[in-house]
């Protein structure tokens, strides 16, 4: 059976935290902390901005082990490895990173994923319709506080933040997110209405509501009271 955890959370002969056991399931396909926030390609996005270059990425991140602690994450690449029998030398890495790290990486790369010409108008003012690739497509609300996603990216995303109390902390100390779950629908929202952060968001929300009331008001104002049915 293949696990849908990556290698690197996994390694068999590494001695793993207690907390990042916690975040391995008997059905890995709820290991939503780690398949969201810490996987692979968020590792990969930190060891660019450490200015890894991408044939150090590409050979490095095979031999990654990436151990999540109750406050911060531990990566280790070696700076050795054994190719037909013989040692090569790597560029490697072995430190402890901050959570805030692996969200802010999450946080933009959902950022610049977020494509505002993929949603059309829902039914209503407080609902959007985002398309997918495949023709599918997803229903995203707008609450004064959020916006959800049907989508399964944000329910996988939802989840891995609520395995993960610090992680989550993180998020709300984010300046875009501010605690909103960050998935690329919800993003292109905000793009859509013209905000970058949660505070932008409600005001636009409120904005949106009030420009509906009116609109729902000037095509079907007061009726006239009705006379007394003597
Ligand atoms: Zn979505």
């Amino acid at each position: 059976m293949t696990r849908f955890s990556a290698k690197a959370h996994i390694k068999p002969n590494y001695k793993y935290s207690n907390f990042h056991k916690s975040l391995l399931h008997e059905d890995n396909s709820e290991d939503y902390a780690l398949r969201h926030i810490y996987s692979l390609e968020n590792t990969k996005a930190l060891l660019q901005k450490w200015a890894w270059t991408s044939e150090q990425i590409k050979t490095g991140i095979d031999y990654a082990t990436i151990d999540v602690y109750r406050n911060f994450v531990y990566l280790h690449i070696p700076n050795k490895i054994e190719k037909r029998g013989q040692l090569i030398k790597i560029r490697g890495i072995s430190r402890f990173i901050s959570k805030s790290d692996y969200v802010d990486v999450l946080v933009t790369r959902c950022w610049q994923k977020a494509d505002p010409y993929k949603l059309q108008p829902g039914d209503n003012w407080d609902d959007l319709i985002a398309r997918g690739n495949t023709g599918d497509f997803y229903e995203i609300k707008l609450y004064r506080y959020e916006v959800t996603c049907t989508c399964h990216a944000y329910s996988g995303i939802e989840k891995a933040f609520a395995q993960d109390p610090v992680a989550s902390k993180h998020l709300m100390l984010n300046s875009t997110a501010q605690g909103q779950v960050p998935d690329k629908h919800i993003f292109a929202v905000w793009k859509y209405l013209g905000c970058e952060n949660l505070r932008q968001y409600e005001y636009c929300w409120l904005e949106r509501k009030e420009a509906a009331i009116t609109e729902e008001w000037q095509f079907d104002p007061d009726p006239e009271p009705e006379l007394a049915d003597w």
